[in-house]
This record gives structure tokens, sequence and C-alpha cells, in this order.
């Protein structure tokens, strides 16, 4: 995913390409980790003070929908970061910060016994951990 693939998909869908918007696109391209709504919300509250949570859950709403960011829960909440558009992978997650490493083996390659019948159709495999930085705090 980049930010011209992500504006072309929301133009297409009919989203109007907001300043806000595209804002929070850069966001998680900068910030290359996941971030929680509120996390944006920090990031970009400097820039837009009278930008309300709910602008960022909304937009986040659209940007999953239209597979721009994925998700996965930290800390019992929900993150966000911008979609890899690289060939099938998996992450190692820092559970502090968001961090995100890529790993290239895939585990499904070590699953050989499968149910009969059963059609698999996709899986999902992360890793958690802390990351260098956060490890030393
Ligand atoms: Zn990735
Ligand atoms: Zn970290
Ligand atoms: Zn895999």
């Amino acid at each position: 995913m980049n930010i011209t693939v992500a504006l072309n998909r929301l133009e297409k869908k009919g989203y109007k390409n907001t300043r806000k918007r595209e804002r929070m696109l850069k966001i998680f391209i900068k910030e290359n980790r996941y971030l929680s709504a509120k996390g944006i919300f920090k990031l970009i509250v400097e820039d837009y003070p009278y930008l309300s949570v709910d602008t960022i859950y909304r937009n986040i709403k659209i940007f999953e929908e239209l597979d721009i960011i994925e998700s996965t829960e930290l800390s019992g909440e929900k993150h966000y970061r911008f979609k890899c558009s690289s060939d099938h992978h998996h992450h190692i997650i820092c559970t502090d910060c968001g961090a995100v490493e890529k790993i290239e083996m895939c585990p499904m390659d070590a699953i050989t016994d499968t149910p009969e019948g059963f059609t698999i159709t996709h899986h999902k495999f992360e890793i958690y951990g802390y990351c260098d930085e956060c490890r030393s705090l």
C-alpha cells in the first residue's frame, strides 16, 4: 500500500480527499507501526485542534473497509497500521510501541495435518514481544 493507491481507492469509492484524511494516511506511513485511534488522535490534534476522535474512528472504518490499513489487538485495544503490499509474510510486533518487523517464513508451510474436507482460505499469524528500544526501558 502507498499513498497514491490509498487515495485512488478512496476516490473510486466516492470519498472526498480531505486534508485530514490525507494527514491520517501520512501519519500511518510515517509511523510505520501499529497505532490505536487515540494514538493517531494525539499525533494529528496538534495540526487540527478541533478534530474529534469520532472523525478518526470514522476514517479508520473507511480505511479498513478499503483494505488500506490492517489491524491487530494490543493491550486489549485495536491498533492499526498501513497495510503491507509485498508478498505473503508475517509480523513480529512490539506490544509496547507497535513497531513491526517482517518474518519471511510462513508457519503454514509446516502444517500438514489439516482436517480432511476442510478448505483453508487464509490464516493469521503474529508474534508479540518487545522491540530493542522498549525492552531497554
Ligand atoms: Zn508486512
Ligand atoms: Zn517497541
Ligand atoms: Zn503465512
